[in-house]
């Protein structure tokens, strides 16, 4: 089930698309089929920027098993155009400088590698900007 479903969702995950509502202009990531706020079904497709805010975040400490080797880590909050708001772990971070209206890049990577089946799990992480410049 749930490498198919990453499957489904694998090219506008990759290529960050989202659709616009054509009558009220509401966008969606991941794209649906009739709009939440007007039950239009006409979108315009448009690419997300790479670059976002940091709107809120959690550290966590005591993760899921899969996630287990990597605690403590940053899961946020990240607004990339105005009303569009992607949730996604924070990597090669300081976490003690974390806060909020930090600049961070969007970056398409390896989530989770089931060991038995080798299945590979891959979505969006954020990495802070600056981390780039150290
Ligand atoms: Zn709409």
């Amino acid at each position: 089930m749930f490498p198919a479903k990453i499957w489904r969702e694998f090219p506008q995950r990759y290529r960050l698309e989202a659709a616009k509502c054509k009558k009220c202009g509401k966008v969606f990531f991941p794209p649906r089929l009739v709009c939440n706020a007007c039950s239009h079904r006409e979108f315009e497709e448009i690419k997300l920027p790479w670059e976002g805010t940091l709107v809120s975040y959690t550290i966590i400490r005591t993760p899921p098993s899969a996630f287990s080797d990597q605690a403590p880590y940053a899961v946020g909050i990240i607004e990339t155009i105005p009303g569009l708001q992607i949730t996604c772990q924070i990597v090669d971070a300081d976490l003690d400088k974390l806060h909020i209206g930090q600049k961070l890049l969007l970056e398409f990577r390896l989530i989770q590698k089931d060991g038995k089946q080798g299945v590979l799990c891959y979505g969006y992480k954020a990495v802070p900007i600056d981390a780039h410049n150290s």
